[in-house]
């Protein structure tokens, strides 16, 4: 059974204290981090709620799950793809996502750049970087980076936001905190390399969300926390 709206709420409260303490604690401006409700696995309803408390973007890892929710949200409702794209549906992602996090190779960035094109419509992308160098991860690696960007600069109908990671799983949380860190690094590198702004890093999730603002995160992406376990009986 899916949560009610009632206890959405009372985890989203929960989330945005957790964050809110990070923040300070980082001695960060209250309202510097972003939070997008990962709704993967979970019924509409998920999207459901976070617009209706009034956040207005949802992460959705799958391509063919996101589309069969959109018809059912709001159209105002915001669908950000934070999982793999295989090239044969970046037509239909450059057409229907508000922006793609999981652009990690030329090939992805000139499909989504082919179908953008010809939607007449600028996405925004991020870059996802395996900044832990973690085998079960995609990412373009550390040492990809520079020419994922260069790539991807040149594709015209991609407005390139910023980077994001995934940290891997490790009981010991400065694994998480140092991928976070070579991340903001990565950034601040190609920054200064291309000259260019890179304002979002996306990174952080139920069980690393307070490292990751730490090191700079600008979006956190929370599913368990806000919705409760994804393993439905
Ligand atoms: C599932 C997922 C999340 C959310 O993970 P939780 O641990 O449930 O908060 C965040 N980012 C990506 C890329 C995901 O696939």
């Amino acid at each position: 059974m899916f949560i009610s709206y009632q206890e959405f709420e009372e985890n989203l409260s929960r989330v945005q204290a957790s964050i809110l303490a990070a923040e300070q604690k980082s001695g960060r401006l209250a309202g510097s981090v972003r939070l997008l409700p990962v709704t993967k696995n979970h019924p509409v309803d998920a999207a459901l709620y976070a617009f209706r408390s009034g956040l207005k973007s949802v992460g959705e890892n799958r391509v063919q799950e996101a589309l069969s929710k959109m018809d059912d949200a709001d159209s105002a409702m915001g669908w950000e793809l934070i999982g793999p794209l295989q090239s044969n549906k970046a037509k239909k992602v450059a057409e229907c996502f508000d922006r793609v996090q999981s652009v990690d190779r030329a090939k992805v960035a000139k499909a989504l750049q082919r179908y953008a094109s010809e939607a007449e419509r600028n996405l925004g992308v991020l870059l996802q970087i395996n900044a832990g160098a973690d085998p079960n991860k995609s990412g373009a690696s550390l040492e990809e980076a520079s020419a994922l960007m260069e790539c991807a600069l040149g594709q015209s109908n991609l407005k390139i936001d910023g980077l994001m990671t995934i940290a891997p799983l490790d009981d010991d949380p400065a694994v998480a905190r140092a991928c976070f860190a070579a991340l903001r690094k990565c950034r601040d590198r190609l920054e200064a390399s291309f000259g260019v702004i890179l304002p979002e890093l996306s990174m952080g999730m139920s069980g690393d969300m307070e490292a990751a603002i730490q090191e700079g995160s600008t979006m956190v992406r929370v599913g368990t926390a806000l919705y409760g376990k994804r393993d439905y009986a």
